[in-house]
């Protein structure tokens, strides 16, 4: 055993197996896989290795599908059989709702190159003999998904990755972690220790024993989760081939074919955590007490629909250990404070997403980024808000929710209330209909009366649609007020903070204190990381605002580029609230309500001020997300409700309103603004997202500096878009594809029905090629509407009355 080493990948189940292969792919051979036991010995040796590339995050369909294309590469380097059973799988839709779904889906694998496509009920008959009911309304059928042999594709990472070099060293528990001045690691195991410049914690059922070796809670739990192997089934013997790989949505059930019977899994309603305190450190290959009464109700459903099944009787019962996280994705990247130990685990569909979680860890370890945007799987998506209750509540919805199929205006319930503005209570009796956030429940739109705050899941124009109209119309016509207490701020000070920032954000820094920039931050090879708004609020501190979900993001990364005690960088989120007002008249009610004169002269645009607004000490900002004149209003909650209070009565007699989340995406969208996980994400850069005016190449090295400079000197193969799009119900969302000529060209990053303008808008990153005229489509479910890019934002393209 190596005493020293570039990474030690901690466990050898079908995901730490992966990382290794993967960073040997990417040239690194000094790499090292400890296992407590022998490979397979967590969740990976009981799983039932179905694969399939549905998702419902684009980026997460995509890695899915890498996944299952990598099968063959590394069965054909090693030599070692994955079992690859491309049997194809179909998938069925009982409800209305998932026919709707199954459409958007079908959309979006068009957009990835998947071959997911609708098929006849007839021709699903014919591929699965055992369907015998009318109860199925559509079925699609994927011909690349399947399932494969758990152990062969571990062992074919391993032996693959062992090849190239890599060392692979059984029965050796890690036991302890220390952590080494220079950033290097210490691992201890009965074996012997080993040194290790990056640490990957890959320990399955174990990860969250593991990260507390690293000093690190991670938001993940085991369930327990079950599956049943029939005896054979005369039908499928007779049938002479292998039938595909089937899920039936409305049964909440999986099932594929295992020689003559089949394997056939389901996500119960009456779900359990599992070891909720700790995995044992001794469980070893063994599986949890069965318990078919709790999967009674799925299999009867399934059993009714395929009642061959029933006929078969049970050979097997397997129950085993199965992470998950509180949204059911997996848990990457470095943790904070932490740079170089990583994660890759809360992997619950190991499977599918094995080949995926391995490039994107390789890839991040070293190259310093993961290469394409995995925030859907990033540990940092998770905050303290992640406490052991809410991933209890979470991850036992999100197993409930596994087969139910997701609406774009539905919002989850569990583990809510969790965080809350000072203004809560107040915008609660306003009417408000709330969503859930980075933990925080955030308005999404404000019902007139209480009846009418219930919204059914749907795909079409919701209940909500008057409402968000109206609030709209208030912002461009007169003032409309928003809580902003959500909104991520970051605090730097020290002496050096000014400078620092310097080699940090691609903008100037401000050089006078009250003024504001945009500030991009990018990736070393110039993808976009975020856009903070950054004001001096004195000549050593700076305060950063930018998107909620993006917080721990920041703070992670931030953290890792300070390397002196003369800056400091902290979270002010919970330490000031605040509100936004905007709208042609907003100027005129801030006057009414505050110390000092706010003209254009004295709090021009991109300023801000301190002071008085009510009773309460404020900071000011005149910026404004919306494309109206607009103020962003900060001060700590405890003073933020009387602020509230005062704005509203001031506001009365100009007819304030109070708008959600969904007014403000289209305000911005009628403006034509990109946003932080949408627009702005590690998938483009800022030359394709028209960054110029705030990514500079005049000013002194930053991080990304020289990669930007080189992709602003030539046009970009492609540019982010405008399009209107005159859709009827139902309208687009983001996520559908732009088609040309029947082709997807793109995806829609966002979208929504203008409610000022008249029609839907979204954004798009087209070709730049396209023609200035070009006729595009834009398919919603199964309706394509008419499309075309838009030269300027139908909404104030001048500017003026942001400015004036
Ligand atoms: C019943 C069931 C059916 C499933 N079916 C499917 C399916 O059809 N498709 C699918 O994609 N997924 C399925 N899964 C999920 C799948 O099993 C997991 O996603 C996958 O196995 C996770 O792999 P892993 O490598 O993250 O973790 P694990 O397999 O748990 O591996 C972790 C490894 O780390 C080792 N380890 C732990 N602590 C230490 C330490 N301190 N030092 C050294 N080594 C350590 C362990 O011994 C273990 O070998 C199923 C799961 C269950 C329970």
């Amino acid at each position: 055993m190596k005493s020293h080493v570039r990474v030690a990948v901690i466990g050898g189940g079908v995901i730490g197996c992966s990382v290794l292969y993967h960073l040997t792919r990417r040239g690194w051979g000094e790499v090292m896989l400890l296992e407590r036991a022998e490979l397979t010995a967590g969740s990976t040796w009981h799983a039932a290795g179905g694969m399939h590339s549905l998702n419902g995050d684009a980026n997460v369909a995509a890695l899915q599908d890498y996944t299952i294309r990598l099968y063959r590469e590394i069965e054909c380097l090693s030599g070692v059989s994955c079992g690859i059973h491309a049997t194809g799988c179909l998938y069925l839709a009982v409800t209305d709702r998932e026919v709707e779904f199954f459409h958007a889906e079908r959309t979006k694998a068009k957009l990835l190159k998947l071959d997911l496509d609708f098929i006849s009920l007839e021709e699903a008959r014919r591929l699965n003999p055992l369907i015998e009911t009318q109860d199925y309304r559509a079925a699609m059928f994927d011909p690349n998904d399947g399932h494969v042999d758990p152990s062969g594709v571990t062992q074919a990472y391993a032996k693959a990755a062992r090849d190239a070099g890599a060392e692979i060293v059984r029965h050796a528990p890690v036991t302890s972690i220390q952590a080494l001045p220079g950033g290097e690691w210490l691992l201890r195991t009965p074996k012997g220790d080993v040194q290790a410049q990056y640490v990957v914690n890959a320990a399955g059922l174990w990860a969250r024993e593991v990260g507390h070796l690293l000093g690190a809670q991670l938001p993940i739990v085991p369930m327990e989760h079950q599956y049943i192997v029939t005896q054979d089934i005369p039908e499928l013997a007779s049938l002479g081939r292998e039938i595909p790989a089937a899920v039936d949505f409305d049964g909440a059930a999986y099932l594929r074919q295992e020689r003559l019977g089949v394997v056939l899994g389901t996500y119960e309603q009456d779900c359990r955590h599992w070891a909720v305190n700790g995995t044992p450190a001794d469980f070893g290959v063994e599986l949890l007490p069965e318990d078919l009464e709790r999967i009674s109700g799925p299999l009867q459903v399934v059993t009714n629909r395929m009642p061959a099944l029933a006929r078969a009787g049970i050979k097997r019962v397997v129950n085993g250990g199965m992470v998950f996280s509180p949204d059911g994705n997996p848990i990457i990247g470095p943790l904070p404070g932490k740079p170089t130990a990583f994660m890759a685990a809360g992997c619950m569909a190991g499977f599918s997403q094995g080949g995926g979680v391995g490039l994107a860890v390789a890839n991040w370890i070293v190259d310093g980024e993961p290469g394409m945007d995995v925030h859907a799987m990033d540990l940092a998506r998770f905050g303290p808000f992640a406490t052991t209750p809410y991933v209890l509540a979470r991850s036992r919805e999100n197993y409930q929710r596994r087969f139910i199929l997701p609406c774009p205006n539905e919002e989850l319930q569990a583990a809510r209330p969790s965080r809350t503005s000072a203004l809560h209570e107040r915008l609660a009796r306003a009417g408000a209909v709330f969503g859930a956030g980075a933990g925080w429940e955030v308005p999404l739109w404000f019902a007139p009366n209480p009846e009418s705050a219930a919204e059914a899941p749907t795909f079409r124009r919701t209940a909500a649609f008057e409402a968000v109209a109206a609030e709209c119309r208030a912002v461009r016509e007169t003032v409309g007020i928003w809580d902003i207490s959500s909104y991520c701020k970051l605090e730097v000070t020290g002496p050096e903070a000014g400078r620092w920032l310097e080699g940090i954000i691609a903008n100037r820094v401000p050089r006078e204190v009250g003024r504001l920039v945009l500030a991009p931050l990018l990736t070393a090879s110039g993808r976009i990381l975020g856009d903070l708004t950054l004001l001096k609020a004195a000549p050593d501190r700076f305060l950063m605002f930018g998107s909620p979900g993006a917080e721990e993001v920041y703070l992670r990364w931030l953290g890792s580029q300070v390397h002196t005690a003369e800056v400091s960088i902290r979270s002010v989120t919970s330490a000031l609230g605040g509100v936004a007002i905007t709208g042609p008249r907003c100027r005129e009610l801030l006057e009414q309500v505050s110390s000092v004169a706010v003209s254009n002269a004295t709090l021009p645009f991109l300023c801000a001020r301190e002071m008085a607004v009510g009773l309460a000490p404020c900071t000011v900002l005149r910026v404004s997300f919306t494309g109206e004149l607009g103020y962003e209003i900060y001060t700590p909650p405890e003073y933020l409700p009387a602020v509230y209070d005062r704005l509203i009565e001031a506001g009365a007699s100009m007819g304030i309103r109070n708008f959600g989340v969904r007014a403000l995406n289209t305000l911005r969208l009628e403006k034509g603004y990109g946003g932080w996980g949408r627009e702005y994400t590690q998938d483009y850069g800022p030359a394709e997202a028209g960054w110029s005016r705030w990514v500079r190449t005049d000013k002194d090295a930053y991080i990304g500096s020289d990669a930007a400079a080189r992709a602003l000197s030539e046009p970009p193969a492609r540019r982010l878009r405008l399009l209107r799009i005159d859709s009827r119900d139902p309208d687009p969302v983001g996520g559908e594809p732009v088609l040309l000529e029947g082709r997807p060209i793109a995806r829609l990053t966002s979208a929504a029905f203008g409610h000022t303008v008249g029609h839907s808008l979204g954004l798009a990153y087209l070709p730049s090629s396209l023609d200035r005229d070009a006729m595009l489509e834009v398919q919603v479910l199964s309706h394509h509407y008419p499309a075309r890019a838009l030269a300027e934002p139908p909404h104030d393209p001048g500017g003026s009355r942001l400015r004036g």
